[in-house]
């Protein structure tokens, strides 16, 4: 044992070693001490034989350098999974951001006058076409959306909230606090299953700021249940001269993604400020979206809470190049309407992975949208089961494979679902699932 203690190389020799030449000094240097202080461990715990040490130290510091923050393939099904980044972009989002990103930009400079202005314009022109909005900002997120609403129009008086809507969105996400945190008081009516106008009208008083409805997003509540229309809601606010503020989360931009609300039908229902997801509602990036009428826009935006919150340039050109596309019309351009609407079939990928070692079936499953987004919408699906070695060891085995591969584990079997493998994916998937089939 103390024999392998002296062969074990010295720091500053061993970073010599030509074979780590080309790599940074530091990086080699923190990585070396790593592995050999691993080795001194694992020596007093018994080990028999040392292995080479050098590539031990090379591996280890190419893997400090590489960046955390990297390409997977999904293929779990679930269209917006928060885990794996949500939304991917719309080429034409991509292409905007990268042409943005690459060099300078008139961020904030109107091209015909010269002068200062114009920031939110691409992302405020394309949502009036679309929803019909007399204005619109956009935030960092949703969050950050709710946040700037209430603590523009609400704060320091009560707004007005059904029981069945004080919803937790993710750990930290939750109306009751969100509220607290923009000064606001939360007037609760109703109960968790039924609310009606009347509850509402009875809580209003010289308090009141505003009425508020949360789109329950990720949950349903279904039986004995009663919720009062938009447009009901509105016609209340309005007779108070009160805004009705309604957090859709995520919702619907165009019609024919399951029972959920579409944002262009709240507003033409009577809701002021609606408040929505760039990622779970468009299939964007990550932002917040306050759209409705003018004059609390316009509030919003001159809190200096907005100055906080505001969208990156980079955000914002990716957001501008996802409303384009829907504007084209082509809803196939946006990856995971197209994702939500179609999916793909299974037949080809079971087709290619027969033979791998494994038995390969395809089954009925169910899979979901996904970031909180159409919950009670399970989406039916064709998913290609994997069975013959553990299904937990095939997903590490996918996952450590470059690019990683995240599947879902069910049934004793290992789930792939094609429907969100994006062009050029499936036959990465084949050679990962071929190599996690073999390697032992
Ligand atoms: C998802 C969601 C949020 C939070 O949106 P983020 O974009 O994740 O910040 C807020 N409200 C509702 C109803 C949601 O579904």
């Amino acid at each position: 044992m103390s024999e392998l203690y002296r062969q074990l190389p010295k720091v500053d020799r061993v970073v010599e070693d030509p074979r780590l030449a080309d790599l940074p000094r530091g990086a080699v240097l923190d990585a070396a001490r790593e592995v050999l202080e691993a080795l001194r461990q694992a020596i007093s715990g018994g080990l028999s034989a040392l292995p080479e040490v050098v590539p031990l130290i090379r591996a280890r510091t190419e893997s400090r350098l590489a960046p955390r923050l990297r390409r997977v393939i999904n293929a779990t099904g679930v269209v917006l999974h928060t885990n794996l980044g949500r939304a991917p972009l719309p080429p034409a989002a991509v292409a905007q951001l990268m042409e943005v990103a690459s060099g300078y930009s008139n961020a904030e400079l109107d091209l015909e006058t010269g002068k200062r202005g114009g920031r939110l314009d691409g992302v405020r022109e394309p949502l009036r076409a679309l929803i019909g909005c007399e204005d619109a900002i956009a935030v960092n997120n949703n969050a950050a959306a709710v946040f700037l609403a209430l603590s523009t129009l609400c704060r320091a008086g009560e707004t007005v909230v059904s029981r069945g809507e004080l919803v937790e969105i993710g750990g930290s996400f939750r109306v009751p606090d969100i509220m607290a945190s923009a000064g606001t008081v939360l007037r609760e009516v109703g109960s968790t299953n039924r609310t009606r106008v009347g509850d509402y009208a009875a809580a209003i008083g010289s308090e009141t700021r505003a009425l508020m409805r949360v789109h329950p997003s990720n949950f349903r509540i279904i039986g004995f249940t009663e919720r009062p229309e938009t447009a009901e809601l509105a016609e209340l606010a309005h007779r108070f001269e009160l805004p009705l503020i309604e957090d859709l989360g995520s919702g619907a931009l165009v019609e024919g993604l399951g029972d959920e609300p579409v944002v262009s039908q709240i507003l033409a229902a009577g809701a002021d400020l609606v408040l929505f997801s760039g990622d779970k509602l468009l299939g964007g990036p990550q932002a917040g979206i306050l759209a409705g009428r003018r004059e609390l826009v316009q509030r919003c935006r001159r809190n200096p809470l907005y100055r906080a919150l505001r969208l990156d340039k980079l955000v914002l050109a990716a957001l501008e190049g996802t409303l384009r596309a829907y504007l084209s019309g082509d809803r196939a351009a946006i990856p995971a309407v197209r994702m939500l609407t179609s999916g793909s079939p299974a037949e080809p990928l079971a087709g290619q992975l027969r033979g791998c070692g494994l038995r390969v079936s395809i089954e009925d499953d169910v899979g979901f949208s996904g970031g909180g987004a159409l919950p009670g919408q399970g989406l039916p699906t064709r998913v290609v089961a994997l069975r013959g070695k553990p299904p937990q060891v095939l997903a590490a085995r996918l996952r450590a494979h470059d690019p990683p591969v995240v599947a879902r584990v069910a049934r004793d079997a290992l789930l792939l679902d094609p429907r969100t493998l994006l062009p050029g994916e499936l036959e990465l998937v084949v050679a990962a699932v071929r190599a996690a089939a073999s390697a032992d």
